[in-house]
């Protein structure tokens, strides 16, 4: 049955000369995620290095600008650490990371610092936090929290740590939770950190700490954009996020393999093929800068959009493609229900992926601004194994890319139906 069905799709489009790649697929994630690139981020011009990677990518690749430019430049403010990252309790150093994250939004500091450990009962009153932020043992302090206190008044101070209201040097939260790191697009009123609690069993006496901070009010970043013009008036869009969340100090990266290194090389893949056999429609690939820091490179896009937004048939982006194992999820699956049916009936004649699951919509990534904008579309990520998310974990010889093949071979058939209706 399946072999049917793909050499009648083959006579409709002429063009079923699959030969999607994992081996490039792997090499695009291992330059996307290499130290070179600095996790894609705002430290070092990480991810205007990326953009312009992607940028010889399409040339290579003989893909065709969209105005004469294959790059479309945009500027954010974003907190950034390109320096001096450490963090020292009662002498021992900690793995930065690993033991500990910064709050992104943190000020630097540097020092070495007498710990307080704040208790339940300094938070009984109101009073009692005010007369606290008076003294000098604790403004010349680093102040230790513990995220597993569950006393509700403690909570809520911990919930206002950011604004420093006891005038401390910086903060040590102790968390059992895993740490997930992000981009600040703000600055606070200190510098605050998540320790792992394993690595705080022993009550913190003394913190030394040295974090070099920078605040860049108008970085300039990047969209990428190539085409392959079609004939017919038709047009279907591959979206992509290739930024990341960067350096947390000079020694350490995020790299991002399944976020979104692995949906970036996959549209070169998509673009490879599109290139070998173009299609009667558009295709246009658009890699986003700025997705982390909010959806900062796809809502600028669309409000300078050198494509007519309503011309789009249908827009696909890809982000954390990493493993299938278990199948993909499509965000606006519950919207688009009539693409999603398709979607579903493609997968039991081509993809053959054990699951295809639907969602409402959702915020999560760059096809938002185009959702908002009325662009019928989908966001695919692929659902499996693998854990790793905003954290130094998230590395090329950590990811499978499961599947790949049934999803590239999905996703391109999904796209020509899309094309073609
Ligand atoms: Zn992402």
């Amino acid at each position: 049955m399946k072999q049917l069905l793909l050499s009648s799709w083959l006579l409709i489009s002429g063009q079923l000369l699959l030969a999607q790649d994992v081996g490039y697929v792997k090499e695009i994630i291992d330059s996307l995620c290499a130290p070179r690139y600095h996790g894609r981020g705002y430290v070092e011009e990480g991810d205007v290095k990326a953009a312009n990677f992607l940028k010889r990518q399409c040339q290579t690749l003989g893909l065709t600008p969209i105005n004469g430019e294959y790059l479309q430049g945009f500027e954010l403010g974003v907190n950034t650490f390109p320096g001096a990252m450490e963090l020292s309790i009662n002498g021992e150093q900690l793995e930065t990371g690993e033991d500990y994250i910064i709050e992104p939004r943190s000020l630097g500091q540097e020092g070495s610092f007498k710990a307080f450990n704040l208790k339940k009962r300094h938070c009984k009153s109101k009073e009692k936090l005010f007369k606290l932020a008076q003294k000098e043992k604790v403004n010349n302090a680093v102040v230790v929290l513990d995220a597993q206190e569950e006393d509700i008044a403690y909570q809520s101070f911990i919930a206002r740590i950011y604004e420093n209201p006891l005038n401390a040097k910086a903060y040590i939260v102790k968390t059992d939770k895993k740490l997930t790191w992000s981009v600040g697009r703000s600055m606070l009123g200190t510098t605050v950190f998540q320790v792992e609690a394993d690595r705080l069993k022993k009550k913190v006496k003394r913190v030394e700490l040295d974090v070099d901070q920078v605040w860049k009010s108008n970085h300039r970043s990047f969209n990428v954009m190539a085409q392959i013009p079609g004939k017919k008036n038709r047009t279907i869009i591959y979206t992509a996020h290739y930024d990341h969340l960067g350096r947390m100090g000079a020694d350490t990266y995020i790299p991002g393999a399944s976020d979104n290194a692995s949906g970036t090389a996959m549209l070169l893949d998509l673009a490879r093929n599109y290139k070998d056999n173009p299609p009667e429609y558009n295709v246009v690939f658009l890699w986003f800068g700025g997705e982390e820091a909010g959806l900062v490179g796809s809502k600028y896009f669309v409000d300078h959009s050198p494509i007519e937004l309503q011309d789009i048939d249908f827009l696909i982006n890809l982000d954390l493609m990493a493993d299938a194992g278990t199948g993909i999820t499509a965000v606006n699956g519950k919207i688009f229900t009539d693409a999603f049916e398709r979607l579903v009936q493609l997968n039991e004649e081509v993809g053959q992926l054990s699951k295809v699951n639907p969602r409402g919509s959702a915020a999560n990534s760059d096809h938002y601004p185009f959702y908002e904008k009325g662009v019928p579309s989908f966001f695919i990520y692929t659902m499996g194994e693998y854990k790793h998310y905003h954290d130094i974990h998230d590395r090329p010889e950590n990811i499978t890319m499961t599947n790949y093949e049934q999803v590239f071979e999905l996703i391109m058939t999904f796209a020509d139906a899309m094309a073609r209706e």
